[in-house]
């Protein structure tokens, strides 16, 4: 899958997926988005619409978030991934960015996939936390069917009876889903395991088992992050990461 005629998913380079959990505000995703863009990143994961649990948590800077974004790709020079829930937010964000998500929670939102086939912008497609792989490629048959082949698939952990970790990443989904399709695969070890110590361990297990790339949650004070601090690493953990996977992918 190509993005913005740059950077090829699913091809011979790691591709490196970086950023917040949500952009908190435009100085410090600008600046975040500068240090991940000099460590080798090349997509900057800006989330303004967050489907939270709890409708208590900060549900992210919404429609105000969009010139945040466009500052992020002008100054940056990174690719822009978005996460939408519904077709309106897919609408209002279309223009303005290079990648759309689809979270674990919206896996099975059909009406969403159908118009975001629609579309037509490349998708990343995360696994519902608790669907198989053949309900993760059934949802990719749906953009698929209504018109967009531009997919790339994300295993971002299932959940199990496992607490220690916050979900269990399925690290085999990987080479079965590429058993079982032609679609790029990258995983989220972020989400997956929950805490940051273990963000470069299941990077490296990823990369061995043929992943095409990774996400990775990205913030310059993790402990004061409005969501997913614990999970989060920092520029310069990323800046390590990211010198690394290539050879680890070669390897
Ligand atoms: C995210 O990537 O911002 C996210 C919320 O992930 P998930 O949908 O996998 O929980
Ligand atoms: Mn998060």
């Amino acid at each position: 899958v190509t993005v913005g005629n740059s950077v090829c998913v699913g091809g011979d380079a790691v591709v490196m997926i970086a950023g917040p959990c949500a952009i908190e505000s435009e100085e410090g995703a600008v600046s975040l988005a500068k240090q991940i863009k000099s460590a080798g990143g090349h997509v900057f994961r800006g989330m303004i619409f967050k489907p939270r649990s709890s409708p208590y948590s900060f549900q992210g800077l919404g429609k105000a978030g969009i010139p945040v974004l466009r500052q992020v790709r002008e100054q940056s020079g990174l690719l822009i991934l978005t996460e939408v829930r519904d077709p309106f937010e897919a609408e209002l964000v279309a223009d303005h960015v290079d990648i759309i998500q689809v979270g674990t929670r919206n896996m099975s939102n059909f009406q969403l996939l159908k118009h975001l086939g629609q579309i037509r912008k490349p998708v990343i497609l995360k696994r519902g936390m608790g669907s198989s792989l053949e309900e993760l490629l059934c949802a990719a048959e749906y953009l698929i069917s209504y018109g967009n082949t531009d997919v790339i698939l994300c295993e971002r952990g299932i959940r199990t009876f496992e607490h220690f970790t916050r979900f269990s990443l399925d690290i085999g989904a990987v080479p079965a889903l590429k058993e079982l399709s032609h679609l790029p695969v990258i995983v989220d070890p972020s989400h997956a395991s929950g805490k940051n110590s273990l963000v470069w361990p299941l990077t490296q297990a990823s990369l061995a088992a043929g992943a095409d790339g990774v996400m990775l949650e990205v913030h310059e004070h993790p402990e004061a992050a409005f969501s997913d601090g614990t999970q989060s690493i920092t520029p310069a953990e990323f800046a390590k990461i990211s010198g690394r996977a290539g050879k680890v992918a070669a390897a």
